[in-house]
């Protein structure tokens, strides 16, 4: 397939840099998937299985230097030093809410920086990721969308989420994960950026890596229906939709994407997705509680027949404000009686709950530092050149 193929030459490229001591360009392996990196150890005139041996240290002890890998002969340390280096970004500030929510800003390149979020909760503790400086889709609702966009996430630039939040919070291997879920839910259109999140799932399920299950790794989407379909096929992870809206009028508006792939397509690659999976595969639909936007009755009849008998679980999102914004969330009341609406239709339903308000590192909070680049002419051409891949 073109998009496996591109795959691994793009990153290779991408990753590699110049180093500034002799010239040399390095190569980056923080990215690299058991894929990636078994090639490159070929490439280099080592055994596959470095990779596994490499990944183990990098991913699961957190070490970025090739001189505390001691199960790795003190030649092939040498030569890795050359040739290669586990590029890991500047911690700008981290910020902790009363909730236990923390929230860390990393610098990406001198223009940009990005947010994670990492939500402890009882059971579970879910790590929230950026995979683009920015977004390009300007839903109405969300401040990432209000601050534009300069471009694509590389692999190891959303992979050093992971590993930058795992050190601090201070995972070893063998112990009890304090991050067992994982969601690309942060800054950006995560299907807008394939050919570096897909790797990016495939570490993280990686048992020499996070070794976290396919029900733990959950991609979120405003829509992109084309790599909806390719989920199956190249990463099989869980799914959650973006939907904020039950019919097309009002999604146009909220969810301008929806132009693009109206519900109409949507849907059926929903479908497409849960089909033939294992019995329990769904389809998570997220859903902002908009005061009398989109939580009125009428709308919650609209969401059962839309959604027919679609295996899913609807999550209603209470909307978290920000600065200039027009919409409020939706009342308590309002929720409880959108949720009834769905419950007696059938539907599986949870309400979220708010985390790391007080840190703004809420749903929709996540700003960072983005240079934009979306002067509207630059923005279309990125829309329509990423989406039509
Ligand atoms: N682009 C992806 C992932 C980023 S948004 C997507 O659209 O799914 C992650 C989730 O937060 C989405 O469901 C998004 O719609 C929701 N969200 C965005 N802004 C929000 C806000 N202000 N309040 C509550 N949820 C918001």
């Amino acid at each position: 397939m073109e998009l496996n193929d591109n795959k691994t030459q793009n990153t290779l490229e991408s990753s590699t840099e110049r180093s500034t001591e002799k010239s040399v360009v390095k190569t980056d392996l923080l990215g690299m998937d058991r894929a990636m990196m078994a090639a490159y150890f070929v490439e280099i005139g080592e055994k596959p299985f470095r990779a596994t041996q490499v990944m183990k240290w990098v991913h699961q002890m957190g070490v970025s230097d090739f001189d505390g890998m001691s199960n790795l002969s003190k030649a092939l340390r040498e030569k890795l030093k050359r040739l290669a280096w586990v590029r890991t970004p500047k911690i700008l500030a981290e910020q902790y809410s009363d909730d236990g929510t923390i929230k860390w800003l990393l610098e990406m390149d001198h223009h940009n920086a990005v947010e994670t979020v990492f939500i402890p909760e009882k059971n579970r503790g879910t790590l929230c990721i950026s995979s683009q400086v920015g977004c390009a889709l300007e839903c109405r609702f969300c401040s990432t969308g209000q601050q534009g966009f300069n471009r694509n996430l590389e692999n190891w630039e959303i992979i050093a989420q992971m590993w930058v939040a795992n050190k601090a919070l201070g995972c070893k291997p063998k112990e009890e994960r304090r991050i067992s879920n994982v969601v690309f839910m942060g800054m950006g259109e995560p299907l807008l950026n394939v050919t570096h999140t897909f790797p990016v799932a495939r570490i993280l399920m990686d048992d020499f890596a996070y070794g976290l299950s396919k029900r733990r790794v959950t991609i979120s989407t405003a829509g992109v229906v084309p790599a909806i379909d390719k989920i199956k096929t190249e990463v099989d992870v869980s799914l959650a939709i973006s939907l904020h809206a039950p019919n097309n009028r009002l999604r146009d508006c909220l969810v301008p994407l929806n132009k693009k792939y109206p519900l109409e397509r949507l849907i059926p690659s929903l479908y497409r997705y849960v089909e033939g999976g294992h019995s329990k595969k769904h389809v998570t639909i997220e859903y902002v509680m908009l005061d009398q936007v989109n939580d009125r009755v009428e709308h919650g009849h609209e969401l059962v027949a839309l959604l027919g008998d679609l295996a899913c679980k609807v999550n209603l999102i209470p909307f978290n404000p920000f600065p200039n914004t027009d919409y409020k969330r939706s009342s308590n009341n309002a929720i409880h009686r959108f949720r009834a609406v769905l419950e007696e239709g059938g539907l599986n339903v949870t309400v979220r709950k708010t985390r790391g308000e007080d840190i703004d590192a809420a749903c929709g909070q996540l700003a960072g530092k983005v240079a934009d680049r979306t002067k509207r002419t630059i923005h279309r051409v990125t829309l329509d050149q990423t989406v039509n891949f």
